[in-house]
């Protein structure tokens, strides 16, 4: 059974988010406290609690997660400068919301990966 999660509310239409993308296999909206002048969350329509719950079964939608994020990139200016992907995977990876998302960064340096 997975956890009915805010990201299954919005996926559903229960709960209103600013929403930039939608198609048969994913949904993408722009993060409520956004981290960079671009900062999407991509996630399946099908909740998948973490990445670490993913089985060969969810190929098409882990690829359509990543396709449209080059998309959507591409659509809010971001791709010649570059951009950030990320998916924090359960406890250790700081994941807080457990339904599989993708965040899409951009709009401004945003350094190294990792502070050492
Ligand atoms: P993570 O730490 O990878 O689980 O990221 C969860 C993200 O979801 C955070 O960046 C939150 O700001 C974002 N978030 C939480 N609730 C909402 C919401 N209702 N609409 C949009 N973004 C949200």
């Amino acid at each position: 059974m997975t956890i009915d999660t805010i990201f299954a509310r919005i996926v559903r239409g229960d709960v209103p988010a600013d929403i930039v993308y939608r198609d048969d296999l994913v949904t993408a909206f722009r993060d409520i406290r956004p981290l960079a002048p671009t900062h999407i969350l991509i996630v399946p329509n099908e909740a998948i609690p973490t990445l670490a719950d993913v089985s060969a079964g969810h190929e098409p939608v882990l690829g359509r997660m990543l396709r449209v994020a080059a998309d959507l990139a591409a659509r809010e200016g971001i791709a010649q400068g570059g951009y950030r992907v990320m998916i924090n995977c359960r406890d250790h990876g700081g994941q807080e919301v457990y339904h599989l998302h993708l965040h899409l960064l951009g709009g401004r340096p945003l350094g190294r990966m990792l502070g050492r």
